[in-house]
């Protein structure tokens, strides 16, 4: 198994220093589980699953699932912003075979999505969704999960933060951005169940360890490990292909949920964005993040200011992936306030 080191931090001790405690705090992992269940119960499931594909003039995803090892299939979305074109598919998800149900990698962007993806799922295996974990609480990530909840009953296992920053009725990106027949019947509703650190349970016969990691991509990380196939579902953590958002991220949370997800054994990797799945998935990652880190904290020890940075940190190596134009310098400013004065506040930005 390729293990994958990442250098350690080159920079004066005065500017580790106060990075090292502004980030332990929300990354600090422990084996220990604390796990909470919402108040309420799950409803039951009101009516059988559909199987039609499209209804009526509902936007037609054309999904079409990719079998990625023996008992996981998974839809890739574009590497690409949410448009109408795209009807906000353009992250990925998976489905995961169990004896008796179908466990879900997050639910995709909207309510329509969701049921299509079912509907083409049910064509290779007829079993339920029971169960569906989260990797974090972008929207583009989890809308399909009323679906899933009203028609299949399903329990969603998610990062709390969903609970305390997204309200029914909360219009999301998504709901400024898709067209009527592809946001039609999606609901934001709360998870169900969520925990700390590393929990571990067995669902249908398969082992799973469900990971937190604190602040790496967004306030609240998860990835989802499978040992029986050497799987790992990174996430947002993990993208190829395109530059990640770095808008409510920690370089230094990314690097250490990095090595965090290295210290399992695994020959495929999911990532949130992009099309790569073998040993090189986190290649791209980890090469942004140690390189950004390295070239802010030379620049800052250089004096360049707030201003000069963006320019000072091309990391031209990058310039040719997806989106680079559209999200570098914004993840180089965050990168520089985050060396500079730790990270800010968490602010929902719908
Ligand atoms: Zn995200």
């Amino acid at each position: 198994m390729l293990k994958k080191m990442i250098n350690p931090l080159v920079v004066s001790a005065i500017a580790l220093l106060p990075l090292m405690s502004a980030c332990s705090s929300d990354t600090s992992k422990t084996e220990s589980t604390s796990t909470k269940t919402a108040a309420k119960e799950a409803p039951a499931a009101q009516k059988s699953a559909p199987v039609e594909a499209v209804a009526n003039d509902e936007f037609d995803y054309k999904l079409e699932p990719k079998q990625v090892s023996e008992n996981v299939w998974c839809f890739f979305g574009a590497l690409d912003m949410p448009t109408q074109e795209n009807g906000g598919n353009m992250s990925n998800n998976c489905y995961i075979k169990t004896k008796d149900q179908w466990v879900l990698w997050d639910t995709g962007a909207s309510y329509i999505y969701a049921k299509q993806a079912y509907a083409a799922m049910s064509k290779i295996a007829d079993l339920p969704v029971k169960t569906v974990l989260l990797s974090h609480e972008h929207d583009d990530h989890w809308l399909g999960n009323n679906y899933y909840k009203e028609v299949h009953g399903a329990n969603i296992v998610g990062p709390e933060s969903i609970n305390k920053n997204y309200h029914d009725g909360d219009v999301t990106r998504m709901f400024r951005i898709l067209a009527e027949n592809q946001i039609r019947g999606t609901k934001i509703i709360p998870v169900d169940e969520w925990h700390d650190g590393s929990y571990k349970f067995n669902i249908g016969g398969v082992d799973f360890e469900y990971m937190s990691v604190g602040n790496g991509h967004s306030v609240s990380d998860y990835f989802l490990y499978m040992p029986s196939e050497k799987a790992i579902f990174a996430g947002d953590l993990v993208m190829n292909g395109r530059i990640t958002s770095n808008r409510d991220g920690s370089v230094m949370g990314q690097i250490e949920a990095l090595e965090t997800m290295n210290t399992r054994e695994w020959t495929t990797m999911i990532p949130g964005h992009g099309f790569i799945i073998d040993e090189k998935a986190d290649d791209e990652s980890i090469m942004y993040f140690t390189l950004m880190r390295d070239r802010v904290e030379e620049a800052m020890d250089n004096d360049i200011d707030s201003i000069g940075i963006v320019e000072a940190v091309p990391l031209e190596e990058f310039k040719d992936k997806k989106m680079y134009d559209l999200l570098h310098a914004l993840n180089v400013s965050r990168a520089y306030m985050e060396f500079d004065m730790g990270l800010p506040e968490h602010e929902v930005i719908h």
